[in-house]
Order: structure tokens, then sequence, then C-alpha cells
């Protein structure tokens, strides 16, 4: 008889960031493959399961996507808790959504203390008018002990090896 039971890790990983640096938009990408260009308010938090399978290990993602916004505050940092991997996005064509990368990284940590943390510079297709720096976010990201890719959900860069590299890092860490 064929063993097809596998036993499957669970992993939750939180995703923060400005409102419309591309949260919803980057995890759209991840579990589907889509981009939508309306921009849909993401009401408090939203979740979205996935699998990934990394070195042949079957593993299960709960993805909780936050809305930016003060009103949810308080909801979304019940969503901190019991995660395992977050990540920190901003848009590189805005100066002030990687300013608040700090903001959202002590939300976290006032509620988390075990954390792998991802970076993404998003947006990444709109180089042209880029404000962020790579050299400078990844400075940062190496200081703070992140992954980091300038991601894209328009065209996906960055975005799976990404979320591999948060993963792996919880994995080997903990
Ligand atoms: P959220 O508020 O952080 O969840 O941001 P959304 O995912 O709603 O995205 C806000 C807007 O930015 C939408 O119009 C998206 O289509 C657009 N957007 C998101 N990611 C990208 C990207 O990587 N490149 C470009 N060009 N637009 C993006
Ligand atoms: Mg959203």
């Amino acid at each position: 008889q064929l063993q097809l039971k596998q036993e499957q890790k669970n992993i939750k990983i939180v995703v923060l960031g400005d409102s419309g640096v591309g949260k919803t938009s980057l995890i759209q990408k991840f579990c589907f493959d889509t981009l939508s260009e309306k921009e849909q308010t993401t009401l408090g938090v939203a979740y979205q399961s996935a699998q990934i399978v990394i070195k042949g290990q079957v593993l299960k993602l709960h993805i909780w996507d936050t809305a930016g916004g003060e009103r949810y505050r308080s909801l979304a940092q019940l969503c901190y808790r019991d995660a395992n991997a977050a990540i920190l996005v901003y848009n590189i064509t805005n100066q002030k959504s990687f300013e608040q990368i700090y903001y959202w990284e002590q939300e976290l940590f006032e509620r988390c203390t075990k954390l792998s943390i991802g970076l993404a510079g998003n947006k990444c297709d709109l180089n042209e008018e880029r404000s962020v720096q790579k050299d400078y976010a990844q400075k940062y990201a190496n200081q703070h002990d992140f992954s980091f890719y300038e991601t894209s959900a328009k065209t996906g860069e960055g975005i799976q090896i990404l979320f591999t590299d948060v993963i792996q890092k919880y994995l080997g860490q903990y």
C-alpha cells in the first residue's frame, strides 16, 4: 500500500507595511500568479493559505495580510501573535514607505520575539521612478538581519525567492 500521508509543517507568515505598497498584490502573485490593477482595500486582516515544497518538505503557509490603517491596528496586532515569519514591504518609489519599515518592525517586536523577517522593496518594475536606493535598503537589511529582495507583484520578480529565503531561515534557526 502506498504511503500517502506526509507530515505537513505549518508556517504562519504576516505581511506588513504601509497602505498601497503592494502587500495584497504580492500575496496574490505568490499564491495565484495574478495582479489586479484595481486597488483592493484590505479591511483589517485577510488570510490566504498556500503550499510550498522546499528541499522535498511540504510546507503549509498561512499568510496574513494586514491593512495599514490605524483603525485596524489592534486587529493586526492580534495576528502577529504566534507568527513564525514576517515580510515587511515598502515601495521603492516611495521614500516614506521605506522610512516606515522601522515602525512596522517595532510593531512586530512588541508582540513577537523569535521571527524570521524578510524585507521586500516592491514595485521594482517602476525603476525609473525609484526613490529608495537598493544598496541603502540592502545595508539596512543586513544590519537588522532581514532577508532582502526587490520584488514586483507585476512581473513576479523576487517574490518566490523572498518567501523561500524567509521560510528557510525560519526552518534553520528555530
Ligand atoms: P496594499 O495596500 O499594500 O495591500 O497594496 P495593494 O496590493 O492593494 O496595491 C496597491 C496598488 O499598487 C495597486 O494598484 C496595485 O496594482 C499596485 N501594485 C502592487 N504591486 C505592484 C508592483 O509590484 N508594481 C506595480 N507597478 N504596481 C503594483
Ligand atoms: Mg491590501
